[in-house]
Parts: C-alpha cells; sequence; structure tokens
C-alpha cells in the first residue's frame, strides 16, 4: 500500500494546578489535563492517529492507564512507539494535521514550539505538521472550560528509502 491515513481524538479534564503539556512542549496555563501519563492530548491523538494508520490497537490497548509504567510518562513515548510501528510497516509520515479545542490557554505563541517539536519526534520537518487552535464558543464541557480535546490525522506514505 502506497498510502495510509489514520485518526486519532483525546479529551481530558481539566484541572487548576496541573502542568499543561501539549506537543511535547510545557505551556504556561492556569490549568492543566488530569491523567495517569502526562495527559497530552495532542500527542495522545497523534499516537491514535498512527497506530490507526498501520492497523495498529489504539494508545489504550497498548498502554492502559492501569500500568504503572505509564504514570507521569512523557507521551513522547507512546508516540515513539507507535512510530516503530509505522517504521515496520515500511512507511513513513507524509503529513500530520492536528485541532487542539480548548478555551485556553491562547496556543498561538506557542505553536512553532510544538510544530517543531511534534516534527522532531516523527522525522520529518516542521512544514509537514500542521496545527491548529480553536475553542468550543463557550459551549460544553471544552466550553465551559472543563477539558480540552484533540483531533489528530495521520498521512502516512511508503519508505522507498530515500
Ligand atoms: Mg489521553
Amino acid at each position: 500500500m502506497s498510502h495510509r491515513v489514520g485518526i486519532g481524538y483525546d479529551i481530558h479534564r481539566l484541572e487548576p494546578g496541573r502542568a499543561m503539556v501539549l506537543g511535547g512542549v510545557a505551556i504556561p496555563s492556569d490549568v492543566g489535563p488530569v491523567g495517569h501519563s502526562d495527559a497530552d492530548v495532542l500527542l495522545h491523538a497523534l499516537t491514535d492517529a498512527l497506530l490507526g494508520a498501520v492497523g495498529a490497537p489504539d494508545i489504550g490497548e497498548l498502554f492502559p492507564n492501569t500500568d504503572p509504567r505509564w504514570r507521569g510518562a512523557a507521551s513522547s513515548v507512546f508516540v515513539e512507539a507507535a512510530m516503530q510501528r509505522v517504521c515496520a510497516a515500511g512507511m513513513r509520515v507524509g503529513n500530520v494535521d492536528a485541532v487542539v479545542v480548548a478555551e485556553q490557554p491562547r496556543l498561538a505563541p506557542h505553536k512553532p514550539a510544538i510544530r517543531a517539536s511534534i516534527a522532531r519526534l516523527l522525522g520529518v520537518s516542521p512544514e509537514q505538521v500542521g496545527l491548529k487552535a480553536t475553542t468550543s464558543e463557550g459551549v460544553g464541557v471544552v466550553g465551559r472550560g472543563e477539558a480540552i480535546a484533540c483531533w489528530a490525522t495521520a498521512l502516512l506514505v511508503e519508505d522507498r528509502g530515500v
């Protein structure tokens, strides 16, 4: 197969006093996501997009939140594990794209650092990493500031070793 596409979604509850890590980058914020690992919603969605593209089990199956090994883990380990499966399938990343949905914090100032961080993890250039941030217009759990969500897609292309 010359191309494969995957989609991922994640949502985490937000609480005051928790560290906010997005795409492997620490973001100054009054609130942060609650989770078993570092609760990086962007890397979790991205991991599932990569895993989905190669037909692998999802992040919850591979890294159960009942496993003490992943307590407080940097979510880069999940992306790296997904990339091993991508490589094993003879594929590489063509591009990825993501939408982070949150009322706060404002992500615009951090986008270059986040894209560079994700590019490094995937072995691609920042131009191959799309990143959008939007709010939920005050509607629902995300709109009330109770949660942060993320959608991600990944396009894989056959790795011909060039
Ligand atoms: Mg998650």
